[in-house]
């Protein structure tokens, strides 16, 4: 890695989605520089674009026009087979609903993409090492004593850390978090924020992390703001989001067999 060339570069990104013949566009020529080990905070009103533009440099979606690079490897027109790589290797993300598997356990849900990668011999094979990382990891994030749990018999907060130790399972190198807060209290929500920033600090994960909620960045956090379709300079500290008007308890939480956007994202946790 070096430290004077830019982990992720986007340059001129494009998005419209399409919809009954209309084409609402989305990102409009966004510029974004991100370097290794920063956390990155991304904000900006409901609908401006800040998941779209997670997707993008998740490769989860691709870019009507533009340019992504990791590493300098070009990135936004991979082939399916390179972004099923990066997505399972370089690529780690939690989202606001969790999407943890009901029918698995805390340890199970971390162990399935483990599992799906590689063959069931592959998986026999090295079971008890990625047993151990699994109970490792899930110790990380304070989840020691809930291993055997159900999604269901664990709080939010718990289920957001039992998603963090699925993302870091492969040991990502940039960990994409959309509003992981997002339908936690303020407390929960802080004790998320705070895990991830040791994660940040100890050891060195960059993260990407969109919020509504600018009580939740540190000074030392670097801020972009989407406006238009764009990266606007960062905000100051003490400025509060306007009200968006879409609060987290008239969302509906996507189901991510139905909803295609979580589809790829399916395909990994599987
Ligand atoms: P944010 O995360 O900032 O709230 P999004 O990136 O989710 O914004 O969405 C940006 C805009 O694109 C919104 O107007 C949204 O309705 C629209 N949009 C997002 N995904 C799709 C899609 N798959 N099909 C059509 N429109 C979409
Ligand atoms: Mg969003």
């Amino acid at each position: 890695m070096n430290a004077d060339f830019p982990l992720l570069v986007a340059r001129e990104l494009h998005k419209a989605y399409r919809k009954h013949k209309i084409e609402v566009p989305v990102l409009t020529g966004l510029d974004l520089t991100v370097w290794a080990g920063e956390f990155l905070c991304v904000v900006g009103a409901s609908g401006s674009g800040k998941s779209t533009l997670l997707h993008l440099l998740g490769t989860l979606d691709q870019p009507d026009r533009g340019t992504i690079l990791l590493d300098g490897e070009r990135i936004d027109q991979a082939t399916p087979r390179r972004r099923d790589q990066l997505r399972n290797s370089t690529f780690g993300f939690i989202f606001q609903f969790y999407h943890l598997l009901p029918e698995f356990t805390a340890l199970e849900n971390v162990l399935m993409p483990q599992l799906i990668r590689t063959s069931l011999w592959g998986y026999f094979w090295q079971r008890r090492k990625l047993r151990q990382r699994a109970i490792e990891l899930l110790e990380r994030v304070g989840l020691g004593d809930r291993l055997h749990h159900r999604p269901r018999e664990l709080s939010g907060g718990e289920m957001q850390r039992a998603s963090i130790a699925r993302a870091l399972m492969s040991e990502p190198r940039i960990l994409f978090a959309d509003e992981p807060t997002g339908n936690l209290d303020e407390l929960k929500g802080r004790e998320i924020i705070d895990l991830l920033r040791d994660l940040n600090r100890q050891q060195g994960l960059t993260i990407i992390m969109v919020t509504h909620n600018m009580d939740l960045v540190a000074p030392s956090d670097r801020v972009v703001r989407l406006t238009k379709g764009k990266v606007e300079a960062a905000p100051p500290l003490q400025m509060v989001l306007p009200p968006d008007g879409e609060t987290v308890s008239n969302k509906q939480p996507h189901h991510p067999l139905i909803d295609p956007r979580i589809d790829p994202l399916l395909r990994k946790a599987l």
